[in-house]
């Protein structure tokens, strides 16, 4: 009965939003946790909760112009999907990145409703960005970009409608561009964005967030098995903000991460990243804007150009780029290595069938959605933090982060045991995520 229903709705994705197979891949993900759930609860059928789930709630698309250094005038499209706000304003990251679509910026729209639901925080789902690309641009070009970004993205969002921040491509620089263009235009100070610099409303800890949230998650993972981190090896793919400070925390409670990588390949440093190395990484990108091939360049270790790092051997892997970065065969090769755990830091960045080839091999698996909701957490309590108009200190915002992530692990745990799937973290952050959504849903009518 409740396999019937799911079908129907994926039948009916499949059809309404065609040629957009991000978005399927996560609305199939999300909904095949779902069976245990809808049979229990007959009444989220009942009011079609499903349909109006998968349907986001607003969808905008414009038009971006602006000038180059040249004088030439480049156009670029911008979005915004507003998927959910049964809980809250929608909230989520912008992306500036040339792969940006409206496939990708659905599916991450979807996964974001039930991120923030299980961060506990008053926050619905939302997602946008453009296929804008900030690499090998110069400030003045980005600064213009986002000004005529803003200008039209402006009219739709609002501290209590919709808050976005970063996410791919959008870091300080570009939050305080489009800040700037906000204030300007509305004449208001407000939390309309977060990731916002400390000077100017910003939080304490928000940089850091989105790393040390995903080892809190771990932690908490490795705990349930009587393990921790002490004298494990640790391989990332990114290099940016959630890279580094993966790394730091790792270093902190004794482990060690052996590569940091981007779309051109990884690099492999088997001492590990750390002191001056780390200082490095931390400036690759936010200040210097180059690639991760400079830190194997600059320290002599090995980059293996156009691979991703999952065929070095380590303990735990923590994919933190982009979405299916880590296929089916990179998953075996990572058993194959001796890997026990894999947490995604970045959205959906396993296929279906790497997360299926970790089930299968017991292989401990952290789904993004409750893993990396750190980051947006930490958004929220700036947005707490903007509302009071007060800024807490560094173990204020760190402790709330560190208990929300310990939170996000026990309900997600709690919940694949309740509804048959003990162990499974992607069932257990799926259904825990759902039901908060759809019982907000369910009292505010058919909305
Ligand atoms: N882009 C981040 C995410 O994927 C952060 C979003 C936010 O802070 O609103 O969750």
């Amino acid at each position: 009965m409740s396999r019937a229903y799911i079908s129907k709705i994926l039948d009916g994705v499949k059809a309404n939003h065609p040629g957009q197979p991000e978005f399927h891949q996560a609305v199939e993900e999300v909904l095949m946790s779902l069976e245990p759930v809808l049979a229990r609860h007959p009444e989220y059928e009942q009011n079609a909760i499903l349909e109006r789930m998968v349907e986001p709630e607003r969808v905008i698309m414009f038009r971006v112009p602006w000038v180059d250094d040249q004088g030439k005038i480049q156009v670029n499209r911008g979005y915004r999907i507003e998927m959910n706000s049964a809980i809250g304003p929608y909230k989520g990251g912008l992306r500036f990145h040339p792969t940006v679509n409206l496939s990708i910026l659905k599916f991450l729209a979807f996964e974001q409703v039930f991120k923030n639901s299980l961060t506990t925080l008053p926050m619905g789902g939302g997602k946008g960005g453009s296929d804008f690309s900030p690499k090998g641009k110069s400030d003045n070009e980005v600064m213009r970009f986002c000004q005529s970004f803003m200008t039209e993205l402006s009219r739709h969002i609002g501290p209590n409608t919709d808050v976005p921040a970063g996410d791919i491509g959008v870091g300080g620089r570009e939050i305080g561009f489009l800040f700037g263009q906000y204030k300007r235009l509305r004449n208001e100070f407000t939390g309309v964005l977060t990731g916002k610099g400390i000077a100017w409303g910003g939080s304490l800890i928000r940089p850091e967030a989105t790393g040390y949230g995903a080892v809190y998650f771990l932690q908490e993972m490795l705990k349930k098995k009587g393990q921790d981190l002490q004298g494990k090896t640790v391989s990332i793919s990114g290099y940016g903000n959630v890279g580094t400070y993966i790394v730091e925390k790792v270093n902190e409670l004794g482990g060690k991460v052996v590569t940091l990588g981007d779309e051109y390949g990884y690099v492999y440093d088997p001492d590990g990243i750390k002191g001056e190395k780390l200082e490095y990484m931390s400036t690759l990108w936010a200040v210097y804007r180059k690639s991760a091939k400079e830190y194997a360049d600059k320290f002599g270790c090995q980059w293996v150009a156009g691979k991703r790092p999952w065929e070095v051997k380590v303990d735990i892997a923590m994919p933190s780029a982009c979405e299916n970065e880590l296929d089916g065969a990179s998953a075996k090769t990572l058993v194959q290595n001796g890997c026990i755990a894999v947490v995604e830091a970045a959205n959906m960045p396993c296929t279906p069938e790497a997360v299926e080839v970790f089930h299968e091999h017991n292989v401990l698996f952290a789904p993004g959605k409750a893993a990396n909701a750190g980051g947006v957490a930490t958004s929220g309590l700036e947005m707490s933090q903007n509302s009071i108009r007060m800024s807490w200190t560094r173990e204020e915002v760190d402790g709330h982060l560190h208990r929300i992530m310990k939170d996000i692990h026990e309900a997600c745990y709690t919940a694949a045991e309740t509804y048959g799937s003990p162990g499974n973290y992607v069932v257990g952050a799926n259904v825990a995520g759902f039901l908060k959504v759809a019982g907000a849903m369910l009292d505010q009518g058919i909305v």
